[in-house]
C-alpha cells in the first residue's frame, strides 16, 4: 500500500477525530480537514507542472506545513527531500543540487537563520524572476521556490511564491489525483533522507512507500497507540524520528500529532504535555535530560503520559529510570534504528520487561532479520557475543541517490545493510547497542568502548552528561578523554572523577584526559558529534 491509501483508510475509520496539533501555530486538524487540505497540498503540486518521481525540498522546522507536504508529496507520487534547517548555503546548495530538486518549500526566517536571504545569496538571479520560471547557476535545477507565511502577511519576496497562494491554487477534488493514485506502488521512492552527521559529511538515503509506512505502523504497534493518544513530537521532523517515529506511527493508529513548538525547547514540551493531556512523548536522551532537569519541571502536572520512545544515541539507564519515575512513563521504549532503515530495527514494546526495556534496544522488529557479525570475516558471532549488527528486510533504503559505490559499501550483495553499529544479541534474542565501530578506542591493543565507561560515570551524582572518546596518543595510540557537563550548581575537578573510578573499573578505561564543559557539540537532532570532540582534542593536544 502507499501512505496515501493508508492514511485515507484512516480517515474513514476516524473523520472527526483530532489528527494535528502545532501549539506554536495556534492550528488544528481533524482526519478529514488533514485529508482534504494534502489533497489540495497534493493538486497545487502537480499544478505547478511537478510529475511523478520529481524531487521537492522541504527546509523547514517543525510546522502544519511540514507534514501536509508528507502526505500531499507521497499522494502526488514526488520525492520529498528532507533538509536540514541547521544547513547553511553551502551544505543547502550541496544538498538540492545533489538529488536535483526541482522546487523548494522553506521557512522565511528562524531566530537568527534568514533562510530566504541565503537562497537569494545562491540564486541572485531570481530577483527579477516570475514565480515558477526560476533559474539560476548555482542552483540550476530548482524551478519553484515557495515560502511559508502566516496567512497572508509579510512582504512578497520576489521570484518566491507563497505556501497560502500555492494552497489557493489546489483543488482537493482533483481527478488527477486519483489517477496518480492508481499509478503508484509501494515500491516507488518517496523520500531522500539525509543521515544525520554524527560521523561526518550526511549521506542521501533514498527511501519508499513501503520502507517508511511499514515502519511507522509496527512502531505504533509496539506502542500500543490508538485512537486515544495524543503524542508530543519535540523532535525535529527533517529526521526520520519525527517525520516516521513520530508522524506515521500516528497516522497509521488514529492517534493526535502535537508538535509543541517549532525547535526544540524544553518548557514548551512540558506545557505542551500537559495542556494537551499527552500520552506519549518522543526525545533524545539529551531532550529528556532537558526536560527532567528544567527548574520549572515540578510545576506541571504529567500524569496523562504512559508511553514514548528515548532514541537516537545511547539511552542511559539512569535516564530512562527517571523517565519512567518522574514523567509517568512507565511504558517508555527504546527504539534502535538508522536512517537507512526506515529507521528502525530493534525495539522494546510495552509488554517488554522493565530491565531489559531499560537496559537494551528490546527484540527486532516484525518481518525483519538481522545478524551480528565480526566484521572483518562476516563471521556471524555466538550470542553474547559484540560484533556488528547487519539488518534485512523491508526496512532497509533502496540505496544513497545517486551513490552507488556507497549503496555497495552499506548493503551487501545478500541485501544485509552493515549499519556499523557494534551490538551483543542474548540468548532470549534482546539487542543492546555497544558503541559504533568508528568510535570504538584501541589503547595500547586493548579495544576499549567509550559506552561502557559513559555508563559508568553517568552514576556519578553529580555528573549531568559525559562523553568519552579516544584521542591520538604517541605512547599507546590512542588515550581516553571525557567531556563532562556537571549537574548545574556543582563544582566537580578532575580528582573526584578520578577517585570516583578507583578500584570500579581497570586502570587502562580511567580517562587519561577529563575535561568539564557547558555544552557537547551537537547536530541539530540533538545527537552529539564526538567526531567534534576529537578534534578540538587533537587541536588542544597538539
Ligand atoms: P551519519 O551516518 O551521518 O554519521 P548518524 O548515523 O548519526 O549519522 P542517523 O541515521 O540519524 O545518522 O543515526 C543512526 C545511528 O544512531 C545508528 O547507527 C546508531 O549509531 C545511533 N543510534 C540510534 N538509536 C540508538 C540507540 N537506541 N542506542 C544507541 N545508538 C543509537
Ligand atoms: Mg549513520
Amino acid at each position: 500500500q502507499t501512505i496515501g491509501a493508508f492514511f485515507d483508510a484512516m480517515v474513514e475509520r476516524v473523520p472527526e477525530r483530532e489528527a494535528l496539533v502545532v501549539l506554536h501555530q495556534r492550528r488544528r486538524y481533524t482526519y478529514r480537514e488533514l485529508q482534504t487540505e494534502s489533497r489540495r497540498l497534493a493538486s497545487a503540486l502537480l499544478g505547478l507542472g511537478l510529475k511523478a518521481g520529481d524531487r521537492v525540498g522541504i527546509w523547514s522546522h517543525n510546522n502544519a506545513e511540514w507534514v501536509l507536504m508528507q502526505i500531499a508529496t507521497a499522494r502526488a507520487g514526488l520525492v520529498l527531500v528532507n533538509i536540514n534547517p541547521a544547513y547553511r548555503t553551502a551544505e543547502v546548495e550541496y544538498a538540492l543540487n545533489k538529488v536535483d530538486c526541482q522546487a523548494l518549500v522553506t521557512m522565511p526566517s528562524f531566530k537568527t537563520s534568514d533562510y530566504i536571504g541565503m537562497l537569494r545569496e545562491l540564486a541572485p538571479e531570481w530577483a527579477h524572476a516570475q514565480p515558477g520560471t526560476l533559474q539560476s547557476e548555482r542552483l540550476p535545477h530548482l524551478k519553484h521556490a515557495i515560502w511559508i507565511d502566516e496567512a497572508g502577511q509579510g512582504e512578497d519576496v520576489p521570484g518566491f511564491r507563497r505556501f497560502s497562494d500555492l494552497m489557493r491554487s489546489g483543488d482537493p477534488a482533483d481527478p488527477r489525483l486519483d489517477v496518480v493514485a492508481k499509478l503508484l506502488t509501494a515500491r516507488d521512492p518517496i523520500n531522500i533522507q539525509f543521515t544525520s552527521g554524527t560521523t561526518g559529511f550526511p549521506k542521501g538515503a533514498t527511501l519508499t512507500h513501503r520502507n517508511i509506512l511499514n515502519n511507522g505502523f509496527f512502531i505504533g504497534e509496539a506502542m500500543k497507540l490508538s485512537e486515544a493518544d495524543r503524542l508530543c513530537i519535540p523532535v525535529p521532523l527533517y529526521h526520520c524520528f519525527g517525520m516516521v517515529l513520530g508522524n506515521l506511527a500516528c497516522l497509521t493508529h488514529g492517534a493526535c500529532i502535537v508538535y509543541p513548538n517549532d525547535a526544540f525547547e524544553p518548557l514548551s514540551v512540558l506545557q505542551a504535555v500537559q495542556q494537551e493531556k499527552c500520552t506519549g512523548l518522543h526525545g533524545v536522551p539529551t531532550m529528556f535530560i532537558a526536560e527532567l532537569d528544567h527548574p520549572r519541571f515540578a510545576e506541571f502536572d504529567l500524569s496523562t503520559l504512559r508511553t514514548g520512545i528515548m532514541a537516537g544515541s545511547p539511552c542511559p539507564i539512569e535516564v530512562m529510570k527517571r523517565v519512567q519515575a518522574e514523567m509517568h512513563m512507565g511504558e517508555v521504549t527504546i527504539a534502535y534504528g538508522m536512517t537507512e532503515t526506515s529507521p528502525v530495527s530493534c525495539q522494546s514494546s510495552t509488554d517488554t520487561p522493565l530491565d531489559k526495556r531499560v537496559s537494551t534496544v528490546g527484540l527486532v522488529q516484525p518481518h525483519l532479520e538481522v545478524k551480528i557479525i565480526e566484521p572483518d570475516s562476516g563471521r556471524t558471532v555466538p550470542v553474547g557475543e559484540r560484533g556488528e549488527l547487519c539488518t534485512r528486510g523491508y526496512s532497509v533504503m533502496q540505496g544513497y541517490w545517486d551513490d552507488p559505490a556507497r549503496t555497495a559499501e552499506a548493503i551487501d550483495a545478500e541485501g544485509w545493510m552493515h549499519t556499523g553499529d557494534l551490538a551483543i544479541m542474548d540468548d532470549e534474542g534482546y539487542v543492546n547497542i555497544v558503541g559504533r565501530i568508528k568510535d570504538m578506542v584501541i589503547r595500547g591493543g586493548e579495544n576499549v568502548y567509550p559506552r561502557e565507561i559513559e555508563e559508568f560515570l553517568y552514576r556519578h551524582p553529580q555528573v549531568q552528561d559525559v562523553q568519552v572518546v579516544g584521542v591520538p596518543d604517541q605512547k599507546y595510540g590512542e588515550e581516553l578523554c571525557a567531556w563532562i557537563i556537571a549537574k548545574p550548581g556543582q563544582v566537580l575537578g578532575e580528582d573526584d572523577i578520578r577517585a570516583f573510578c578507583k578500584g570500579q573499573i581497570a586502570h587502562y578505561k580511567v580517562p587519561r584526559y577529563i575535561r568539564f564543559v557547558d555544552a557537547f557539540p551537537m547536530t541539530v537532532t540533538g545527537k552529539i558529534q564526538k567526531f567534534r570532540i576529537r578534534e578540538a582534542m587533537k587541536e588542544e593536544l597538539g
